[in-house]
């Protein structure tokens, strides 16, 4: 018998009741906006931040409108300028790049390796080319925290963590987006928390954190955030920093706080489901594993595959097969970009240099959701599927 699998590899979980209630709360007394407070009450953004504060271990925590718009913030608040060349690995999602060309800055790409983190020698040759790393955790795999917080600080680099896809995962222990200057996420649908579109940022740092509120449009409310620099660190910037509204607000933050609460246990869920392909697909000849350090605590809500050295016609047939069986691949070599699939030379603003070796990591990398609709069995079935699919191909 042939399987076949029909799950959605786009369906989340429901929003659990606890947070339909409390977002029905913020709808029935109408006060959606953050500084929209009545007397004595915090809102939910202010308690969202203190909370998300507390999870990672911060000082300080801002929550904006999205992730995308939290990494140009960061981006901003440690002083990126027009025409500043911004580090950034090339393995990464759009709105990365999109970030730092939204202040006029200029991307540029580092390789990558067949881990899919940042190509570390080649940071160290590239790291006098600028003065910010915006580091992607790209699909939630970690690079070598230490070394690259070395070589960070010998060059001076300042180091801005997108955690997008690391939300709950760790380095030795320490929270992902804890080990640069800032760290970024997002609660758009398809991250670890839902509430559409979000974004939160993370510091220890007061001034760069009171430049980011400022620039979130605070309107001289600051004193009303609960996780925030004291009003003090203010003095100094708020008549010198634009108001780039970004904001976010009390329905957004009443849904993500239930989702927040039970975080760990959604890490847990979907780190079975990841070891559960895996396993699948562990002695499968033509399939490479994407390597973890042991350091790293993952968040398996995505798998990733290489079929090295295939030509592109195998993987095309490769992925209409899955398809055809109800697997949705994402393959990351197509020449066009796919919904969410976009590759560094499609971001042709940027005027990338080639790299030769995340291209050839590239021509061979797949990738598949892990939504918690799925049960650990509909993963094995999956690994079942690939594992035929991958029978079929021709010796290479
Ligand atoms: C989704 C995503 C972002 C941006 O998040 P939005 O909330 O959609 O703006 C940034 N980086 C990566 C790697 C992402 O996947």
């Amino acid at each position: 018998m042939t399987d076949r699998f029909d799950g959605n590899f786009t369906q989340q979980e429901p929003i659990p009741e606890e947070a339909i209630a409390a977002a029905l709360e913020v709808m029935r007394h109408g006060r959606l906006h953050r500084y929209n407070t009545a007397a004595g009450e915090a809102g939910e953004t202010a308690l969202l931040e203190q909370e998300f504060a507390r999870f990672t271990g911060a000082k300080y925590c801002l929550a904006v409108a999205s992730g995308g718009y939290a990494l140009a913030t960061a981006l901003r608040a440690v002083g990126v300028k027009p025409g500043d060349p911004v580090l950034t690995n090339a393995f990464t999602l759009a709105p990365v790049p999109g970030a730092i060309a939204s202040l006029g800055a200029r991307p540029v790409f580092v390789e990558v390796t067949e881990a899919l983190t940042i190509d570390l020698d080649d940071l160290v040759a590239r790291a006098g080319e600028a003065r910010v790393l915006l580091l992607s955790h790209m699909r939630g795999h970690i690079c070598d925290m230490d070394r690259l917080m070395e070589i960070a600080e010998a060059a001076g680099l300042v180091v801005i963590e997108d955690c997008a896809h690391t939300m709950g995962a760790e380095w030795r222990g320490v929270p992902s987006g804890r080990h640069g200057k800032i760290g970024c996420y997002s609660t758009q649908t398809y991250k670890h928390l839902n509430s559409g579109e979000g974004g939160l940022i993370v510091s220890d740092d007061a001034e760069v954190m009171a430049r980011a509120t400022l620039l979130s449009g605070s309107y001289m409310l600051y004193e009303r955030h609960l996780a925030s620099p004291p009003a003090g660190v203010f003095e100094g910037l708020r008549m010198e920093t634009p108001n780039i509204s970004g904001r976010m607000d009390n329905l957004r933050a009443a849904i993500l706080r239930p989702q927040l609460a039970r975080l760990p246990e959604k890490v847990a869920a979907w780190n079975e489901r990841l070891a559960r392909i895996e396993a699948g697909l562990a002695d499968v000849e033509g399939v490479t594993l994407v390597s973890r350090p042991e350091a790293a605590l993952p968040v398996g809500s995505s798998f990733q595959f290489l079929l090295p050295d295939r030509t592109a016609a195998d993987m095309t047939a490769f992925v209409a097969g899955c398809a055809a069986r109800g697997v949705e691949l994402k393959w990351f070599g197509g020449e066009e970009p796919v919904a969410f699939t976009s590759r560094y030379d499609h971001w042709r603003y940027a005027a990338p240099a080639r790299l030769p070796r995340t291209d050839r990591i590239l021509a061979g990398l797949l990738d598949l959701r892990l939504p918690l609709t799925f049960s650990p069995e509909d993963c094995d079935m999956i690994a079942r599927i690939i594992r035929e699919e991958v029978v079929k191909l021709p010796a290479c």
